[in-house]
């Protein structure tokens, strides 16, 4: 009786959408009802008097006002920057300067919970990956960041580093924290101080940075959180007191942003749009070379400048890869990124869920054979179903342009050769990756792919002791490690 009973139970939750819910309690984390602009280490009206709705992607509803800040915002916060850099900031000791860094690490750390809830109702990312991804590698690039700031010497070993001045640093709306982690501790640790503006549509754990920042009493001006859209990043882009501009975002904002610095003398460096493959070789680990595949191309809905968004699969392996892939897609669960249980959550906004429903469309247009998981889909909010396309040539729209969703496509290749070149027939040069037991052919491919990153036998992986950063369209410069210091410093 008792054997049959635990086999009604194991039936029942096998398969994946059967899942009891377990959503994370939203009580966790406060949102207040409006948000100002954090300048010279307070919260501040915008001298623009305008305020915007943000909203949670996976509902629709409005969860807070947002500041719009206009030129004169803009020139404030710059001109708190600058203060703080010449009075206190460059003239403090690095080891003073660790302290606050360390001490915004812990604060993120002991907020973490708080962090990831916010997060996910903003961006729309299940709560797994903000609570066991975004939350934890931010506070671990403040650790890192914060252990360099009194051993300059030891990172640029018989010069002297000196810091640049003030840092406007313009970041993406699919690792929110993070990216304002991978903007901010390099710059403090090197002695700059910095203007950082959130995406408009995920602000909200950028200022809940803001808030551990006046808590964790750094020096008034030192960092300035600013919100608004493309006009605000324009703006912090072309101010003449700004000496080094940070950008992660699209490859056209990119382009702008460098004719607009072109004959200053702005630094910057530029992370920007990618179009990675992903290569499995026939004598790959199959079914680890899948989970890779999929957590390439599905983490994070797909909004991931490195994600794994071209597969090329060996000609003898395809069809049982496709199999496989096939099966795995069918058991991802799409919906409420609260649950715990959620694999792919809410796509960003809505104007980012036409920008994928536009190239499903041309890949069927294209001629392309389109497979989708059966899943169903939640009545509200902007959700996409984990797609693939077959049939597809490397001109089409679909293998070369960036889609930012959850949509793969897949092509064959037969030799080395042939699978190098057509990696490397794209604008992009961000990241790849390569799958297979033997390790000369991983040699022979990461000496090859022109790509920043080369991932062997894993994919999405990151620790910040490693740089990163792209070739080409991908943009310049690389954020982490060692070399995430040279940009923001003066070598001498
Ligand atoms: P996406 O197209 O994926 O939204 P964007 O490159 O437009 O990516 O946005 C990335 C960041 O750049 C955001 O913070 C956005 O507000 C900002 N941005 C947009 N346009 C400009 C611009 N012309 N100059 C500076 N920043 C901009």
């Amino acid at each position: 009786m008792a054997t049959k009973k635990s086999n009604t139970i194991k039936l029942k939750f096998d398969s994946a959408r059967e899942l009891a819910p377990a959503p994370e309690s939203k009580s966790a984390a406060t949102i207040k009802p409006q948000y100002e602009l954090f300048i010279n280490g307070k919260f501040e009206k915008p001298a623009s008097k305008k305020y915007y709705h943000t909203i949670n992607p996976a509902t629709e509803e409005r969860i807070s006002s947002i500041a719009e800040s206009n030129q004169a915002d803009v020139d404030r916060a710059v001109k708190a920057a600058r203060q703080a850099y010449e009075k206190t900031w460059k003239k403090m000791p690095g080891k003073e300067r660790a302290k606050y860094i360390f001490r915004i690490a812990r604060m993120v750390q002991e907020r973490a919970r708080e962090f990831s809830i916010v997060e996910t109702l903003n961006g729309g990312k299940p709560i797994r990956e903000s609570r066991d991804f975004d939350v934890p590698t931010a506070a671990n690039h403040f650790f890192y960041y914060a252990g360099w700031a009194d051993k300059l010497e030891y990172a640029f070993p018989n010069r002297q580093a000196s810091p640049l001045g003030v840092a406007g640093q313009i970041i993406p709306w699919n690792f929110p924290l993070l990216m304002a982690a991978w903007k901010i501790a390099p710059a403090l640790a090197t002695g700059n101080t910095v203007v950082l503006k959130p995406a408009e549509t995920t602000p909200l754990t950028a200022l809940k940075l803001a808030e551990i920042i006046q808590e964790a009493d750094l020096p008034p001006g030192v960092v300035n959180i600013i919100t608004g859209a493309g006009a605000t990043g324009a703006a912090i882009v072309n101010h003449p007191d700004v000496n080094k501009i940070a950008f992660t975002g699209s490859t056209d904002v990119g382009k702008i942003i460098q004719r607009a610095i072109a004959g200053t003398s702005k630094k910057a460096t530029l992370e920007l749009g990618g179009k990675a493959a992903n290569i499995i070789f026939d004598d790959a680990p199959l079914d680890q070379a899948v989970e890779g595949v999929i957590n390439g191309i599905f983490f994070n809905q797909g909004h991931v400048c490195c994600a794994g968004s071209r597969l090329y699969v060996q000609e003898s392996v395809f069809d049982q890869v496709l199999r496989k892939l096939k099966d795995r897609m069918e058991t991802l669960i799409v919906g409420d990124p609260m649950d715990k249980n959620t694999d792919i959550g809410a796509i960003n906004s809505k104007a980012q869920l036409d920008t994928i429903n536009k190239y499903l469309k041309i890949g069927l247009q294209e001629g392309a054979d389109m497979y989708q998981s059966s899943c169903k889909l939640p009545g509200k909010g902007f959700f996409c179903r984990p797609t693939l396309f077959t049939n597809v040539a490397q001109s089409n729209r679909i293998t070369q342009e960036e889609i930012f969703g959850p949509v793969l496509t897949i092509q064959t290749f037969r030799t080395d050769d042939e699978v190098i070149a057509k990696a490397n027939n794209t604008p992009y040069g961000l990241s790849s990756g390569v799958w297979t037991d033997k390790g000369s052919k991983i040699f022979n491919l990461t000496t090859k792919l022109r790509s920043g990153v080369v991932w062997a036998n894993t994919f999405n992986k990151f620790d910040p002791v490693s740089p990163f950063g792209g070739y080409k369209e991908s943009g310049y410069g690389r954020e982490g490690g060692l070399h995430g210091l040279y940009a923001y410093v003066n070598v001498k």
